[in-house]
């Protein structure tokens, strides 16, 4: 992360300038999806998990997320209640998590529920909107993360009979293999019947049920992008992020959130050549982190424009509106007139 200074010009100086103002008043979070223009400027970079840990510490009243809806989310819910969230584009949204919308996951879980007589705990991805989120508090289950997506599944299996893991079915998938419950303890929903379609048989018996979502920018990753990797670069490691389908995490020789990816990247030997599987900005990140000791590669160049749509001059035109907001103003045929009458006080009782 690199912090802009004040002699910068443009946006970037711009930016610097307002921050200068505002203090600690302000502070920026960013994913390590985001592009480096936007990158530069955060007090803070980090994964869904890493940021989410990081709002109760802040001072700022004004914290300003730049990433995806759902994180911006998060963190409003995390604030305090004289802090306010900020999302320099309120159209970045996730599309996994648009593939699990509030009122289909309730039917699809109460009808499951009701259907089965079974006590069906759900457990959401991080990557939710907020009203997935509070279905899935009502119905006594829980939110994780890549990073701990195995230890919250066997708490999901403790507490009932059987888990609904929702949105992304490759992080299902590969937590679920992790875990050695078996192909034919898992039921692949077909949500569009709310639930309906689901041969009863396999629910009675099923300890997981899998949300049909998915990441596209992970997903589009195959196993014929790992086998040209391998052919072309003999002796490469190969790490990819749990949203993989699991025929490529297989193969891969790590898999893991983006902190883990970043630590294997760390980790590795000098001169290693190491194949990354996760969204283009953070793999051209740690390409130029560790260049020249270590050649770091996209196993496919998959960029998630969702978080693309936060840029360096929406970000500054979100700061620019936090400080209008912060300056008070008279209007300017009022402020020559009772500036004289001031003036006229503060000589008099000089
Ligand atoms: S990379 Fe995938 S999971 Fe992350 S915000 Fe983009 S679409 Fe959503």
């Amino acid at each position: 992360m690199q912090q802009s200074s004040g002699t910068e010009t443009g946006v970037a100086g711009q930016i610097a300038m307002v921050r200068e103002v505002m203090g600690r008043r302000i502070a920026i979070l960013a994913h390590h999806y985001q592009h480096d223009d936007v990158v530069r400027h955060a007090d803070i970079v980090g994964d869904s998990l890493e940021l989410a840990r990081r709002i109760e510490g802040l001072k700022a009243e004004y914290i300003v997320f730049c990433g995806v809806s759902f994180m911006a989310e998060t963190a409003a819910i995390l604030a305090g209640p004289y802090q306010s969230v900020r999302l320099p584009d309120m159209e970045a949204d996730c599309i996994m998590a648009a593939m699990a919308p509030a009122r289909r996951v309730e039917n699809v879980i109460a009808h499951l529920a009701g259907s089965t007589g079974r006590r069906i705990i759900p457990l959401a991805y991080v990557n939710t909107s907020a009203e997935v989120k509070a279905v899935v508090g009502r119905l006594g289950g829980a939110v994780c993360t890549s990073a701990n997506a195995a230890r919250m599944m066997e708490w999901g299996l403790a507490q009932g009979d059987a888990v609904c893991f929702l949105p992304d079915k490759n992080l299902a998938a590969n937590t679920a293999d992790a875990l050695g419950i078996a192909e034919d303890e898992r039921v692949l929903l077909d949500v569009r019947g709310d639930g309906r379609n689901v041969d009863p048989v396999a629910a009675g018996r099923a300890r997981l049920f899998v949300w049909p979502g998915m990441c596209a920018i992970h997903h589009r990753m195959r196993t014929e992008h790992v086998a040209a990797a391998r052919a072309a670069h003999p002796g490469a490691l190969l790490v990819v992020h749990p949203e993989c389908r699991p025929e490529v995490v297989k193969l891969a020789d790590a898999a893991g959130s983006t902190r883990r990816i970043i630590e294997f990247c760390e980790q590795a030997p000098g001169g290693a050549t190491i194949i990354v599987g996760t969204e283009l900005n953070l793999v051209q990140r740690l390409a130029a982190r560790h260049a020249p000791d270590k050649r770091i590669l996209p196993l496919l160049p998959s960029i998630c424009e969702n978080m693309g749509k936060i840029t360096e001059e929406k970000l500054l035109h979100c700061l620019q509106k936090i400080l209008s907001e912060c300056r008070v103003t008279v209007p300017e045929e009022l402020s020559e007139p009772a500036r004289l009458s001031i003036t006229r006080m503060l000589e008099a009782c000089a």
